[in-house]
């Protein structure tokens, strides 16, 4: 049996939903641990593309149950909005499960989202997140202040007209919120809907864990906008860390197996914070025209540059990272040489190589020092062709330097290689050293 927790090595949009997806073959329970109507998991089929927003990727499988998790702050109208274009579609084949525990996200905290990005924005237009609109920073605020309401209450209409009424009070101040009586019948409405998929999720993931099943724990977000480790304020409201995920799935820790970091062969972030590998010229447009880097969930453009090798060593750290899948290798294809941060040069002349400075105004001013590696062939469907027959020893000599370099700096092996948007361009590879375990902590005997 193996407990995996997927999570993102960068800013986000790594590809997580493909390596997930492509994991997800022989899982039988596949965990989305944090984050809500923010993350937008791309995945291509051959039925076409879906983006998944609140649903585990495990839905999309036969015999596997996709479990929205304690951990998520969950958009009920939007999640059975998207449960009804997958069965429209005749993509929802595995089982949905919605933890009593996920906390509600309400078109109350969109509306107080996009006031509060607008009253940073006017008090200091440096100081804007730019986040997604969606409601996700005050639904985790709310549950940490105790006026959240959770999926386990929608089922019980006295507790659901309670808590609303509770949570309206502490919103008096912001403008344009939906009136709650109307707000409150279209919630009773859906829930009756959602009452069949709401369910506890810690005891049914404890119990698969006893039984040896495999469990997936699927990260949205990631690492570098951690709340706590991420470039604060600059984050999001939420740990999309390994640790988060244990948190956000109530799996203990001795039952982790493994934990893959998923990086782009280059950087991408969208909305402010430091971005030190950053190319805002000509190169970046191409990274961003080739990778097609436009968000999923909220089209906007996303900034581009360089891999950088800070982020990976500090991901690694942090996450206990036992391996990394690297995707997106082929938007580099055709280039003649392929640069990579190594280390930051910070404003009081130090260097920074494998921690994250915890202050953004530091790294808003880090000069990056970059290494220059031969670049590799594009990406042409015959090589395509040529890796899914032979595997990983068919990939450019050039590209296997580019994958040993990332291992020599961050002592993690690389275990998967994404080449393509679709679901085969993805190759394992035979890693040595082989994927480390993280720790397991040693029973106590007494
Ligand atoms: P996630 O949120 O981490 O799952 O990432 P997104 O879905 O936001 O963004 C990843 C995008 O890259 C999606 O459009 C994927 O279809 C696409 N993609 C995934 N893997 C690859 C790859 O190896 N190569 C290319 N060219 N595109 C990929």
């Amino acid at each position: 049996m193996t407990v995996r927790i997927v999570i993102g090595a960068q800013f986000g949009d790594e590809a997580k939903g493909k390596i997930t997806d492509y994991l997800a073959a022989d899982a039988r329970y596949v965990v989305r641990t944090g984050g809500g109507p923010n993350a937008g998991h791309s995945i291509h089929l051959p039925e076409g593309v879906v983006v998944l927003h609140q649903l585990a990727c495990g839905v999309l499988r036969h015999g596997t149950v996709g479990v929205s998790g304690p951990g998520m702050v969950v958009q009920p109208f939007k999640f059975e909005e998207e449960m009804q274009d997958l069965e429209r579609r005749g993509l929802l084949r595995g089982e949905v499960v919605l933890s009593d525990r996920a906390h509600v996200l309400l078109p109350v905290h969109e509306v107080e989202d996009g006031w509060e990005d607008d009253l940073r924005a006017k008090t200091n237009p440096a100081a804007a997140i730019g986040t997604t609109r969606r409601g996700i920073g005050p639904a985790y605020a709310d549950r940490a202040g105790r006026w959240g309401l959770r999926a386990g209450d929608l089922t019980r209409p006295a507790i659901l007209k309670e808590r609303l009424e509770l949570l309206y009070a502490t919103k008096a101040h912001i403008p344009g919120l939906p009136p709650l009586p109307e707000l409150l019948s279209r919630l009773s409405e859906v829930a009756g809907r959602l009452a069949p998929l709401i369910r506890p999720t810690e005891s049914m993931l404890w119990d698969a864990v006893d039984r040896g099943e495999n469990i997936l724990l699927e990260g949205a977000q990631s690492a570098l906008l951690d709340v706590d480790f991420g470039t604060y304020p600059y984050v999001t409201s939420s740990h999309p860390t390994s640790a988060g995920a244990l948190v956000g799935s109530g799996i203990p820790p001795t039952a982790v197996d493994e934990v893959i970091g998923v990086t782009k062969a280059y950087t991408t972030r969208v909305g402010g914070g430091p971005f030190p590998t950053e190319e805002t010229g000509e190169m970046g447009e191409f990274l961003r025209r080739t990778g097609g880097e436009r968000g999923a969930t909220t089209g906007r453009d996303r900034r581009c540059g360089w891999l950088d090798l800070v982020h990976l060593r500090y991901a690694a750290r942090l996450n206990g990272l036992s391996s990394f899948a690297v995707t997106k290798v082929d938007v580099l294809g055709g280039l003649d040489e392929v640069p990579v941060g190594v280390q930051y040069v910070l404003p009081d002349g130090s260097t920074a190589r494998d921690v994250l400075p915890s202050q953004s105004d530091d790294l808003a001013h880090a000069q990056p020092v970059y290494e220059r590696l031969p670049g590799w062939p594009e990406f042409h469907e015959r090589l395509k062709e040529r890796i899914r027959r032979e595997g990983a020893r068919a990939l450019p000599a050039t590209l296997r330097r580019f994958l040993d370099r990332i291992t020599e700096e961050t002592g993690v092996p690389i275990e998967y290689v994404g080449y393509g948007p679709s679901r085969d361009d993805t190759v394992r590879l035979e890693p040595n050293p082989p994927p480390r375990r993280p720790p397991r902590l040693a029973a106590w005997t007494g």
